[in-house]
């Protein structure tokens, strides 16, 4: 019988204890949701924030009592039913309200449009340039004058809109190799060239040779070509 007790409750614990479990769980995930708020999209990608927490809080609770002696099984199985409880009560919110939805599972952004990256919002979303511009070599886009915009899905997937041939216009291109030629302004002079941080046209910079978007003083030169299908 005592045997029987420490398998299933511990030792040295009450049975109170399993109500300390339930509160524990609802708290530590409610501590999960927060950390996972503050990374950026980048780090819960294939996921929704939600998903992610219940995989983590569920790893550990299954399996901890598998392999310590001094785990037990009940405080496990409140663990994991309070889990899935947290789960099923937020999902069930989330539904019926769409602001908390975009709060938690956080919502689209555009961090590109008409060629020109949106710096701000880019670093908002938790993701480098030169991250963006990874994503984007993988979706074949070559420069960004092809991208009429960009978004940062739910998921931390980056999604393109493409303009047609007729309308590609000169941009940044994405080659590695190409992005390493930046150049001051004062050796660019009026050749037409983009932002090698932004995309921005160079026609755009001010008197100074900064970029008008984001300060940088770092060009390369534009290419236009088309979209190869
Ligand atoms: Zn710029």
């Amino acid at each position: 019988m005592n045997d029987a007790r420490t398998l299933f409750l511990g030792e040295d614990n009450a049975w109170i204890f399993l109500l300390e479990c339930a509160l524990r769980t609802g708290l530590m995930f409610l501590f999960a949701l927060v950390l996972m708020k503050m990374t950026g999209k980048k780090e819960v990608r294939q996921f929704s924030v939600l998903e992610l927490i219940v995989i983590i809080g569920l790893g550990s609770a299954l399996g901890d009592p598998m392999i310590y002696t001094d785990a037990p099984l009940l405080p496990s199985v409140v663990a994991i039913a309070m889990v899935l409880l947290c789960y099923w009560g937020l999902n069930k919110w989330t539904n019926r309200a769409p602001r908390l939805e975009a709060f938690i599972e956080g919502e689209v952004t555009r961090v590109l449009h008409n060629g020109v990256v949106d710096l701000v919002a880019l670093d908002k979303e938790g993701m480098s340039a030169a991250e963006f511009f990874g994503d984007l070599r993988v979706l074949h886009v070559e420069h960004l004058g092809q991208v009429k915009s960009a978004y940062v899905e739910i998921d931390g997937e980056v999604s393109v809109f493409f303009h047609a041939d007729e309308e590609v216009r000169p941009g940044l291109p994405l080659a590695p190799e190409a992005l390493a030629e930046e150049v001051p302004f004062a050796v660019m002079g009026d050749s037409p060239g983009c932002c090698a941080r932004c995309g921005s046209p160079i026609q755009d910079s001010k008197a100074d040779g900064l970029c008008p978007q984001c300060g940088h003083d770092g060009w390369v030169k534009a290419a236009s070509f088309k979209r190869v299908a």
